[in-house]
């Protein structure tokens, strides 16, 4: 489809006057950004591969979108419109449709990959695409779409809907309208925004590598159990000690980055991953999502 052209430049104008966010996937972080942004006044179409998922995810959304009007955080009058405010779809070609599309899909090289060609077919060229991916290249999602310069990293943190940094991170070819309408985006959900370049990990992920894998070397060499390291850690000042955190995130996707990272290093020994953490994932204890993974919680 045409889009605006820059005069100079040649780029795509990125569209930046949205009033509709897209987020695909609606697990963990699709569901607290999805929140975010509802929260913020924009329309939100969130789009999964089943219904079944979509209905979960917006009843979660829901009860968290109360919590926040009793605990003072939110006005009766912005919870309700930010709750008539969702489409729920399980097409990406409707999804596409949306000013900005957050993709928020497990990571997962190929699938990502798949599921931004297929957006890319069906939006407006000018239509900002971002990934909340933890470690994959931002280069290597934008190289599956036409859209380089209208493409960038959002990573959000976990829970999305409350942790206050964003980082915006630029591929090769994002251009600088690009980041600077996704500057503004985190801005009016209220977030922080730091910029960052496509490395493994980028910041925040880089930076936590060694507190996981400490962690799992300590558990594997038995030198002390799962509660005993979280409460070390924990007493030292950190909210959650690194079990705990790991069960929030997913112990999946934790395994999954960990690898991303490890392979994208080229085998560094510091960042490889730990068999406990293919344990965990192998017999389904995935923490908090399942209902079991280093703790057991009462609601899944
Ligand atoms: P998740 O497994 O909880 O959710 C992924 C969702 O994507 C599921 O609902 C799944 O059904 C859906 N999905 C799968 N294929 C799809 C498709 N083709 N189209 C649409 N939806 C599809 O994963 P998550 O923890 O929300 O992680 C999502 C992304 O966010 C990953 O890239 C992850 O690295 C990143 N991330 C995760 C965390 C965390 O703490 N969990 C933090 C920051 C970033």
């Amino acid at each position: 489809m045409a889009a605006p052209q820059d005069p100079q430049s040649g780029m795509n104008r990125p569209n930046l006057s949205f009033t509709t966010v897209a987020v695909i996937g609606s697990g963990t972080m699709g569901r607290g950004i999805a929140q975010a942004a509802a929260l913020a006044g924009y329309q939100v179409t969130l789009c999964d591969i089943a219904r079944d998922l979509l209905t979960a995810a917006l009843e979660q959304i829901s009860v968290s979108i109360d919590d926040g009007v009793r605990r003072g955080k939110t006005s009766e009058a912005v919870a309700a419109d930010a709750k008539a405010a969702f489409t729920l779809t399980t097409s990406l070609a409707e999804a596409a449709q949306a000013g900005l599309v957050i993709e928020a899909a497990p990571e997962t090289l190929d699938l990502k990959q798949s599921i931004f060609r297929q957006l890319d077919a069906a939006a407006p060229s000018a239509t900002i695409f971002a990934s909340n991916t933890s470690s994959l290249s931002i280069n290597a999602l934008a190289g599956a779409t036409q859209r380089g310069d209208c493409f960038l990293g959002l990573h959000f943190f976990n829970p999305a809907h409350l942790m206050k940094l964003v980082e915006v991170i630029s591929g090769d070819d994002t251009s600088d309208a690009t980041l600077a309408a996704a500057e503004a985006f985190v801005a009016s959900l209220g977030k922080t925004s730091v910029r960052c370049k496509d490395t493994p990990a980028f910041i925040v992920n880089r930076v936590a590598r060694p507190f996981y894998g400490e962690a799992f070397r300590l558990l594997g060499e038995d030198a002390a159990d799962v509660e005993t390291i979280d409460r070390l850690v924990e007493s030292l000042g950190f909210r959650m000690g690194p079990f705990r955190l790991i069960d929030l995130i997913g112990c999946d996707i934790n395994f999954a980055v960990t690898q991303s990272v490890y392979d994208a290093y080229f085998g560094e020994p510091r960042y490889r991953p730990h068999p406990i953490q293919q344990r965990m994932v192998q017999s389904g204890r995935l923490g908090r999502k399942t209902g079991v993974g280093f703790y057991r919680y009462e609601e899944k």
